[in-house]
């Protein structure tokens, strides 16, 4: 995708705070961290957002899932982390190319949406 932000960052054609390659995924460090950990895995494929993902996607979701908790222990998150995918409007998705956030740090991270009392 020409103009996709995070397609010139798997390209590195945007500079970035490198986590982590291989021939299907990237992981760079969240400009704006909300937490001390705070990266963001991507496909290297241009995938819009969670509500654009197909079956032929599978294996490459699955790839991404079981590499986020070796990643998060790398990346010093040794008790525990929060994983986050903003999808479309209502999700508030900011960047439209698949992402998972990977937020975590030395405390318990606030409640994501507090529960109605
Ligand atoms: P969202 O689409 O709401 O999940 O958020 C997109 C995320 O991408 C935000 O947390 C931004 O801080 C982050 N972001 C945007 N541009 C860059 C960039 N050039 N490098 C690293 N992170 C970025
Ligand atoms: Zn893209």
């Amino acid at each position: 995708m020409e103009n996709c932000i995070f397609c010139k960052i798997v390209r590195g054609e945007i500079s970035s705070k490198h986590v982590y390659e291989d021939a299907d995924v990237f992981a760079f460090h969240d400009i704006h961290p909300a937490a001390p950990v705070h990266f963001m895995v991507v496909p290297k494929l241009h995938i819009s957002s969670l509500a654009d993902v197909e079956d032929k996607h599978r294996s490459l979701l699955g790839d991404m899932m079981i590499l986020i908790p070796r990643l998060a222990k790398e990346q010093g998150c040794t008790d525990g982390f929060r994983t986050v995918i903003n999808t479309g409007r209502v999700g508030g998705q900011e960047v439209y190319h698949l992402h998972i956030h990977v937020i975590g740090g030395r405390d318990r991270l606030p409640v994501m949406i507090p529960h109605p009392r």
